[in-house]
């Protein structure tokens, strides 16, 4: 049994504190990622979207449009739509908002949508039922392959960091590095996480370690 006790204290001796460049948060409120089919069952024929204003990772926007996300129990209003479109739709959502709307909080990565709940888009000129596809996404460090090589840290691997102020500090787990030259360093949280360590968007990693077993959940 005492060996079994000092299972974790092992483990983190495995951690490794990273001399990173600072690290930048950002909070992810809400929104929906959507095909090019449902903008058009949507917002009508022929419809693009209208970019308000980029996002911190290349490429992406927050658009000026806005949708109805609705579960069995309530709806969230003006849910914020992301481009440029992909190829399949996908709600991000937080914990509580999956509370409030009555559908379960099912933490998965990006894209990983199979058997996750469904709720229904309504927009102008249509709505949709989504048979799945709402998640809360995993936590996750966004870099580059230079980055990763000076982080020492392969796609894939697990990082734990120390964020927010000194009130609520916290230190978060299971956070998925996400390599591609595509990305910018930067830590995406979702705002209950962001609101439990009492940090916003633009606040810096406090600091982040490595860690060096593969499995997430231990
Ligand atoms: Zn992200």
């Amino acid at each position: 049994m005492a060996g079994e006790a000092n299972r974790g204290a092992g483990r983190r001796t495995d951690w490794t504190l990273l001399r990173a460049a600072p690290v930048p948060i950002g909070v992810s409120a809400r929104h929906v990622h959507l095909s090019a089919e449902h903008l058009i069952a949507l917002f009508g024929p022929g419809y693009g979207l209208a970019p308000r204003n980029p996002l911190s990772q290349p490429g992406q926007f927050a658009a000026e449009e806005t949708l109805v996300v609705a579960g069995p129990r309530g709806a969230l209003e003006h849910v914020r739509v992301l481009g440029p479109v992909r190829g399949k739709s996908q709600v991000e959502l937080a914990t509580t908002d999956c509370f409030a709307i009555g559908i379960p909080a099912v933490v998965r990565d990006s894209g990983d949508t199979a058997g996750s709940p469904g709720v229904v888009l309504v927009g102008p000129a249509g709505s949709v039922a989504l048979t799945e596809g709402a998640i809360v996404a995993t936590r996750h460090l966004h870099m580059t392959a230079l980055d990763a090589r000076h982080l020492g840290i392969a796609n894939g691997d697990f990082a734990a960091v120390i964020v927010g102020d000194g009130r609520r500090a916290a230190m978060f787990d299971s956070v998925v590095c996400r390599v591609s030259d595509s990305y910018r360093l930067e830590l995406h949280l979702d705002t209950d996480e962001a609101n439990a360590a009492g940090c916003r968007s633009g606040d810096m990693v406090v600091r982040p370690y490595l860690r060096r077993h593969a499995s997430q959940w231990i």
